[in-house]
């Protein structure tokens, strides 16, 4: 008798196995994800599910559905290895628990808000927001999820000092933490090339994987990873576990395939995101020459960038966002074909 392994439809902790996030807003790309998986062969363990609260404020959705996508696109798939479901940045209690309800075994925790960047020594700085952390991953007490604590969205860079103080105040709060994400240095906006000295950010990375291994060999994180080919082949040097995650670049592939396939709809899509990106910007770090021009190009690094920040006004849109869902259904065989070119080149730089 030959039993066939069933596709696991529902995802796991992955603890601290090296891993890739492969966020989705549309709720179409697990299909493509998964066949870049299998195309590069990779060894991580994949996050398929993965979303942040500020990315369900903007797109409508809600856990539940960011997972039932997922678990779809397994099942259509046959995908028969773990798979993680990461509920990415959360702020407040609420929204570690709604994570939880849905079944999310990942809960990243940002304490932003109460980071005190004037502060001088890292228990200044550091000191409050540590406790908020502790405050959230006692929400999830008892629950077997992997927790990540998210520093990578302060104004400066994280230090290896400032590292090492927040793994050894977690340790002493009691938080069972399998990753940190700090601020790496050069500048890591979405959807392209890290901007800076690449033996600098190289040095950074090495540094933060130090700590790392030293203070109990937790998987360093790296967000905002779409499309970071040069620093890919530094990070498997330099860190042994790691997490890296992307999200922005499968949304700007499902741009692609609208802008081939619907030029309509694309052209309508750019006319939203002009009109859109004053505002959306500010909630992201972006370099000086972001923005949607009239004749926005997909490879351009400016226009990645301001189509990227500005996908909620175009999801949310009453007609856009529907609109482009239906384009991407129609077109399901060209966006995974792109996902997966796109997706394994990121897998098989890692390696
Ligand atoms: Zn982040």
């Amino acid at each position: 008798v030959v039993t066939r392994a069933a596709p696991k439809l529902r995802p796991q902790p992955i603890g601290t196995a090296s891993s890739f996030g492969l966020g989705d807003r549309t709720g179409r790309a697990t299909p493509g994800h998964i066949r870049a998986l299998r195309a590069s062969g990779t060894t991580l363990v994949p996050v398929l599910a993965q979303q942040s609260a500020r990315e369900l404020e903007r797109t409508g959705r809600t856990f539940a559905e960011v997972l039932a996508a997922a678990a779809a696109g397994v099942e259509a798939e046959g995908w028969t290895g773990p798979w993680g479901a990461d509920a990415d940045h959360l702020r407040t209690v609420d929204e570690v628990a709604a994570a939880l309800d849905a079944g999310f075994t990942m809960l990243t925790l940002d304490p932003s808000a109460h980071i005190d960047e004037t502060g001088g020594d890292p228990a200044a700085v550091f000191g409050r927001a540590l406790a908020h952390v502790a405050e959230l991953a006692r929400v999830a007490d008892g629950a077997d999820v992997d927790i990540e604590v998210s520093v990578d969205e302060t104004a400066e860079p994280t230090t290896p000092d400032e590292h090492r103080f927040i793994a050894g105040e977690l340790h002493r709060l009691g938080v069972p933490f399998t990753s940190i994400a700090p601020h790496f240095a050069g500048r890591w906006q979405k959807g392209v090339e890290v901007e800076g000295d690449l033996t600098e950010i190289r040095a950074s990375l090495a540094a933060h994987a130090r700590v790392a291994a030293e203070s109990g060999g937790y998987k360093l994180s790296v967000h905002s990873g779409s499309d970071k080919f040069s620093v890919y082949p530094l990070l498997a040097q330099v860190a042994p576990r790691l997490h890296v995650k992307t999200s922005g670049t499968s949304y700007l592939e499902a741009l692609r395939v609208v802008a081939a396939a619907e030029p309509e709809l694309f052209r309508a899509i750019i006319d939203v995101a002009r009109e859109r990106f004053a505002a959306d910007r500010a909630t992201y770090a972006l370099s000086e020459s972001a923005g949607v021009p009239a004749e926005a190009d997909l490879d351009d690094p400016g226009a990645r960038q301001g189509l990227h920040v500005t996908f909620g006004a175009v999801l949310a849109h009453r007609e856009l966002g529907p609109a482009l869902l239906t384009a991407l259904d129609r077109h399901a065989g060209a966006y995974a074909d792109a996902l997966e070119r796109h997706l394994c080149r990121h897998l098989e730089a890692l390696r």
